[in-house]
């Protein structure tokens, strides 16, 4: 597909792109040089309400189809989106600026979720409760409804498949509002699943802004459940919203992840977990390793390679296989990391390597900005603390296991860890302290379909992957049967004891 539509690229509604009833469009820029990729239709409440009629109606067909069934046509959309995966990538590139290699390798992984999910609906086995005495006890496992997914920019396929893939596999009709910054991959996933099968009407896609068309789909009562990622405080607005109308909520939110060092791990090997577990994605996301927890023994070793290594990592063009890092998505995201940068040297940091934006005439035109790094960091500085969502690693020292724990727990996001020792027990029992959904031993970033993934404390709600995603999807309907033909008479006049449960 040629991004560069004369036309704006219209809502995906009922299986077909349609016009927005506002008439109006968001330009979708390139961050590397602040060109035009698309314009997108902008859709509000009115087009929720349409998204949310098709849904309804699709709702019925879908959930009537066997999960058997479900899951041959997720293994078709599976074969499908690998065919397109090329365009795809050429586009998720041009819309948030991350490296093509990145997003080859991030992309390349999509159709295992459709596959696994589609393997769930057709294995998922039920339970038969041990209820006792003369009666059958089962539970079944239907879809819940409608339900709504808010994404954000910053991995626009990845985070929407994992909440399309168990939500349609489990029989649900879906109405997805993407981010603002990143609406055409999703959109153009809709005439994949309609090849695969997929009826019209289930897959509903509402390019538009978080407080239009995000509010309106999220305070709908018409909607079983919303499952949103993005900021903690949007995840809090949406759960109060949600809570009117009891509506489920899923909220993956912020981060701000440590990677933690102990003396045992050599320096090279410190380094490039770090400089992977903080710089890819510019340190766009959720999970970046933002705080690296370093043993005293080691940390001024590996704070010199790691600044050496920092300030050899290759901005440039996004689609250049060479380049390493890419732009910012946007100006909003540069001027915010700007703006930690200045409040760490002001709370006393040592800004160690970047805190910039690059030289030359090649970034001018876009959201460029060095890969930095902090030492000297306090726990209790704002940098240590609060999520930057940028290519920003703060280094703090620690001296004993007790403190690294300490120091790993201590701010309010709880999403993910990372522990870097080659002592297996010290690895285990540090893992069991930690209060975050996820923690990798020797590792970072590692994401699977089977794995589930999501937040203790702020950072979220509900869990995206695995088993446990797909039954969050669904809803228990008990069916207690009695085996007896036994005549059963409660009001009967004879002065008998009838039932004692
Ligand atoms: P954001 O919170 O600004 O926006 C996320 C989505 O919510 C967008 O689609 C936006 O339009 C919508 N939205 C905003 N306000 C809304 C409202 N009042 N009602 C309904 N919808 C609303 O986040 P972002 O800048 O797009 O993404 C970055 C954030 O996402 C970071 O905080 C990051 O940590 C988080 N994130 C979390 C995970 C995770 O798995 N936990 C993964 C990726 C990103």
């Amino acid at each position: 597909m040629n991004t560069m539509n004369v036309k704006p690229l219209g809502l995906y509604i009922d299986g077909r792109f349609q016009p927005a009833s506002t008439g109006r469009t968001i330009r979708v820029e390139n961050p590397k040089d602040r060109s035009v990729v698309a314009e997108v239709e902008e859709g509000d409440a009115s087009d929720i309400e349409k998204a949310l009629d098709a849904a309804t109606r699709a709702f019925a067909v879908w959930s009537a189809v066997q999960p058997a069934e479900r899951g041959n046509i997720m293994h078709r959309a599976a074969d499908l989106l690998e065919k397109r995966l090329p365009d795809l990538v050429t586009i998720e590139v041009d819309q948030i600026g991350r490296p093509r290699r990145e997003m080859e390798a991030q992309l390349g992984r999509l159709p295992e979720w459709f596959r696994y999910f589609g393997a769930v609906a057709r294995t998922h086995e039920d339970t038969v409760p041990p209820f006792g005495g003369a009666f059958l006890n089962y539970t079944r496992r239907v879809p819940l409804g409608v339900v709504g997914h808010i994404t954000p920019w910053n991995h626009p396929l990845l985070i929407l498949t994992k909440k399309i893939a168990p939500a349609m596999a489990a029989g649900n009709a879906i109405v997805v509002k993407p981010s603002e910054l990143a609406p055409i991959t999703p959109l153009l996933l809709g005439d994949i699943f309609k090849e695969a099968g997929v009826p019209d009407g289930v897959y509903n896609v509402v390019p538009g802004y978080g407080a239009t068309a995000g509010l309106a789909l999220t305070s709908s009562p018409r909607i079983a459940k919303i499952d949103l990622t993005g900021g903690t405080e949007t995840g809090k607005t949406v759960a109060s919203l949600a809570a009117r109308n009891l509506t489920r909520v899923a909220a993956e939110l912020g981060g701000k992840a440590n990677v933690i060092a102990f003396a045992d791990v050599p320096v090279d090997r410190c380094v490039a977990a770090t400089l992977f577990a903080s710089f890819i994605a510019s340190g766009q996301t959720c999970v970046q390793g933002s705080r690296l927890l370093v043993h005293r023994s080691i940390h001024d070793a590996v704070v010199a390679e790691l600044v050496r290594r920092t300030n050899a990592i290759r901005l440039g063009d996004p689609q250049d296989r060479m380049t390493q890092m890419g732009p910012l998505v946007s100006e909003k995201q540069r001027a915010l990391v700007e703006r930690y940068v200045a409040i760490g040297v002001a709370e006393g940091a040592t800004l160690a390597a970047g805190g910039r934006r690059p030289d030359g005439a090649a970034f001018d035109g876009g959201y460029y900005h060095l890969p930095t790094i902090f030492t000297d960091v306090r726990n209790d500085m704002r940098i240590a603390q609060e999520e930057i969502f940028g290519p920003v690693v703060c280094v703090i020292p620690f001296d004993t296991e007790e403190e690294a724990i300490a120091l790993a727990n201590g701010t309010e996001f709880g999403l993910a860890n990372s522990i870097w020792t080659r002592d297996i027990t010290r690895a285990h029992r540090v893992a069991h302290q930690l209060q975050s959904g996820i923690t990798w031993i020797n590792d970072h970033h590692r994401i699977d379909p089977c794995s589930p993934w999501g937040g203790f404390k702020m950072s979220g709600l509900g869990r995206e992957n695995g088993l446990v995603a797909y039954e969050e999807y669904t809803q228990i309907q008990n069916i207690i049967v009695n085996l007896s033909d036994a005549p059963f008479d409660w009001y009967a006049d004879d002065a008998t004891e009838k039932r004692y449960s």
